[in-house]
């Protein structure tokens, strides 16, 4: 029997969720068109923006782009309804052992932080998942549930749960039973929501953000909210362990739209290299190709047990419903529409206790490996 043992499997694709935020008090003062329809919970269309009106039927029909994804939100659906769609039915699977992941992808101001952190009056998906999940296991004793945030910025590792950030101090290591792990990161046992919204609203104060010409509080930074929830069986030791990730990833928008330079632009490389990355990943699992690259980005290997294998993945795309948006929001839809395709297979985690042997002779063999490389 293999260390992982994969007692359940199944095939399903990247379920791909479109969220259009509202327009904003000031855009609709300064007449902002809303170029975005959503139609059966299905489907999304961008209207021709040349033609900017807000009357639909005047619109030049054969100019619209029409997609359908396997959920689509309009303007009117909060944060809690976006949690019960896309993430509460991934809970019962964690709690089984399964890996899954929730990416809120989208250009800068389209509502990526707001869907995933939320305000205190509208709490987002993370806290939503961590009360969910306190709900249905917070007083087993056998069920312990750890939570960690962090940021990727500039393809260096941050620690959003720790006070003075330790910047470069997280190491990110490869474990063969239980994947990516980061060592030196502070990991918290919440005990309720309100905790874990202060550690997320502390963290993301936390976030690097700079101003570009585009947007003065534009997130420059990918946010990572892991939740990993570890059962222990009293009788056999067997441990089932579900690991959730809920990523905030960095704004999608082109570098060149920012009119960045210096720093910024290498910011900007490098937040593109990560969003590459993940497009490339997203790419090689949509096509079945054996070689998914992983290791190009910090992202990629900090996320590679939630993308593909072991994990049922959720990628939520946020857009603007603005005229002046229509290359972003067109983007992204692209984007969205290509990850549709992903179909990757989860199989429950489930580790022997003789796995812990077995687990310290790979990991000794990979430093020994490192070492030599080194
Ligand atoms: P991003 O993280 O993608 O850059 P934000 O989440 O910061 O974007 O959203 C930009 C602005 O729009 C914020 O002021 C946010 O509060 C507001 N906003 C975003 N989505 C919604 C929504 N669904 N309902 C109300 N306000 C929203
Ligand atoms: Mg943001």
């Amino acid at each position: 029997m293999s260390s992982t043992g994969a007692c359940e499997e199944e095939a399903s694709r990247i379920s791909v969720a479109v969220r259009c935020r509202p327009l904003s008090n000031s855009e609709k003062n300064n007449e902002v068109v809303d170029i975005c329809r959503v139609m059966d919970q299905r489907l999304v269309i961008l209207l021709d923006p040349g033609a900017a009106s807000t009357d639909y039927l005047r619109h030049d029909k054969s100019k619209e782009k029409r997609f359908a994804f396997d959920q689509a939100f309009d303007p009117e659906t909060s944060n809690q309804q976006i949690f019960q769609a896309t993430t509460q039915p991934l809970i019962g699977s964690i709690l089984q052992g399964f890996n899954c992941s929730v990416f809120a992808y989208g250009s800068t101001g389209a509502g990526k932080t707001f869907t995933m952190i939320g305000t205190q009056q509208s709490p987002g998906v993370m806290s939503h998942t961590v009360d969910s999940l306190f709900a249905q296991s917070g007083s087993d004793p056998c069920v312990s549930i750890v939570c960690c945030f962090i940021e990727v910025y500039n393809e260096v590792l941050r620690d959003l749960g720790s006070k003075d950030g330790r910047e470069g101090m997280l190491d990110l290591r490869e474990d063969p039973v239980t994947g990516p792990s980061l060592t030196g990161v502070t990991e918290f046992q919440a005990q309720s929501v309100e905790d874990v919204m202060k550690l997320l609203q502390e963290g993301n104060q936390r976030r690097t953000t700079e101003p570009t010409a585009m947007n003065v509080t534009s997130s420059r930074s990918h946010a990572v909210f892991q939740v990993r929830v570890e059962r222990r069986d009293l009788r056999s030791e067997a441990v089932t362990l579900g690991k959730l990730s809920l990523i905030d990833l960095a704004g999608s928008e082109r570098a060149s739209q920012t009119h960045n330079s210096g720093m910024r632009l290498l910011e900007g490389a490098n937040i593109n290299r990560s969003l590459l990355a993940l497009g490339n990943c997203i790419n090689a699992l949509a096509s079945g190709s054996v070689f998914v690259p992983f290791r190009d980005s910090k992202l990629t290997r900090l996320l590679k047990d939630s993308l593909g294998g072991n994990c049922r993945t959720m990628m939520i795309a946020n857009v603007s419903p603005s005229h002046l948006s229509y290359e972003d929001t067109l983007n992204t839809l692209k984007y969205a529409n290509r990850a549709k395709n992903i179909r990757v297979s989860a199989s429950q985690q489930l580790i022997q206790p003789d796995d812990h042997v077995r687990q310290y002779t790979h990991a000794i063999a990979d430093l020994r490996q490192e070492a030599a490389i080194l």
